[in-house]
């Protein structure tokens, strides 16, 4: 494992790329957000944007103009006050979170009085619950079944109400690197392709669940099925034929701690206190699991929400490398406790079972083992090999 030596990100990190100097592509793609390097006309896109939705704008008193995917986090409020500041009549549709937060739901009611239709869509928890713990067993992500249907509930919705706009946020490649594997046309527009490259589905389709014998079928899925291109087609407004989602970050420089001020001034709070897995306080509030899957990726890759935090924090100056370093010694990694317990209760697991299929995704590279287990501190952390902890204090 080797790190960036501008951030704390490491290569582990699928789909980001390290060039010869030992920089991330997020750090530089952050660069070129910024205009540091041949950087982007941010005047230049804004024009395109309002020129591009222009025949979303029907004046029609009885249409939606677009749909927004929502949740209570900071993106989607975001998301929501640009379109409204350009004209636009969204519908807003919230998949429900594993582990709600109340903080996310209160902002959600905030998201709501900005003057919107909110959908909150509420699905089956009894196939939801199973889709989890599938997820979790299969491939180590127990929100797996949760980005699904972030990014399809939302599709059926607009192919439902013949609305031919989606508005996404930022792209997580603008964010999180990795932009260079992108076909060109799938950094501004949101499709089935990108959803199954780079919607964090590790590989498994919605339709790989369905199997009778274990209670699921083909109708529990369909809201979780990425609607067939003929439906899409349909969909139709102005001469415009084809539904279209695109990520707002492509027009707009989706910069967090200028965005959260924003949305501070209409009513989105911060939670009190940090995040179990990280020292923000304004990342991923709307979800318990999402911080789960934030622990599972440490497993995975050994890096956690703090590194990225820390790393999206070196980019943007408020912090040096080495505070970058101590952050992310601090926080990541960290057994997340309240977090393991909340889980458990709610899908009756024993912690013994939640640590073990976490254990069968643990990358043994990565952590000290003795007797073929993974060795664990008293608070039950995962160790990190010594030789890693040099590798982010003094990146080659
Ligand atoms: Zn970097």
């Amino acid at each position: 494992m080797r790190f960036c030596s501008k951030c704390v990100i490491p290569d582990t990190r699928p789909d980001l790329d390290f060039n010869e100097g030992g920089e991330c592509d997020a750090c530089r793609a952050y660069e070129m957000k910024h205009g540091y390097r041949k950087g982007l006309d941010w005047e230049q896109r804004e024009k395109e944007f309002v020129e591009f939705i222009k025949p979303f704008k029907t004046g029609d008193p009885m249409r939606y103009d677009c749909i927004i995917p929502v949740s209570g986090g900071k993106d989607s409020t975001y998301q929501t006050h640009i379109a409204l500041q350009y004209g636009l009549k969204p519908l807003c549709i919230c998949f429900e979170p594993t582990l709600p937060t109340k903080i996310g739901r209160q902002n959600l009611d905030n998201l709501n009085n900005m003057g919107v239709d909110l959908i909150h869509f509420k699905r089956n928890p009894i196939i939801y619950d199973r889709l989890v713990m599938e997820g979790f067993r299969r491939v180590g992500d127990p929100e797996w079944i949760n980005h699904v249907g972030i990014w399809t509930v939302p599709v059926n919705f607009a192919v439902a109400f013949n609305i031919p706009l989606i508005l996404w946020g930022e792209s997580p490649q603008m964010e999180y690197g990795g932009l260079h594997r992108v076909k060109e046309i799938n950094k501004r527009l949101f499709d089935e392709d990108w959803m199954n490259d780079f919607g964090c589905l590790n590989g498994l389709r919605a339709e790989d669940m369905i199997n009778e014998s274990n209670g699921v079928s083909h109708s529990d899925m369909k809201m979780y099925i990425y609607p067939l291109r003929e439906k899409l087609d349909e969909v139709v407004v102005n001469n415009v034929r084809g539904l279209q989602g695109v990520f707002l970050g492509y027009y707009f420089k989706w910069d967090i701690p200028t965005a959260v001020d924003t949305i501070e001034t209409l009513g989105w709070r911060r939670r009190k206190g940090r995040v179990e897995t990280t020292y923000t306080d304004y990342e991923g509030l709307d979800c318990y699991s999402m911080n789960i899957h934030d622990y599972l990726k440490y497993c995975k890759f050994g890096f956690g929400r703090a590194s990225d935090d820390a790393s999206r924090d070196i980019r943007n100056s408020r912090i040096d490398r080495e505070q970058g370093v101590r952050l992310a010694e601090r926080y990541d990694g960290r057994y997340p406790k309240h977090l393991v317990e909340k889980f458990c209760v709610r899908f009756g697991l024993s912690q013994n079972e939640f640590d073990d299929i976490c254990d069968s995704f643990t990358n043994k590279e990565l952590f000290e083992r003795r007797d073929r287990k993974f060795v664990r501190d008293i608070d039950g952390s995962l160790v990190m090999k010594s030789k890693y902890f040099e590798a982010r204090r003094h990146p080659s």
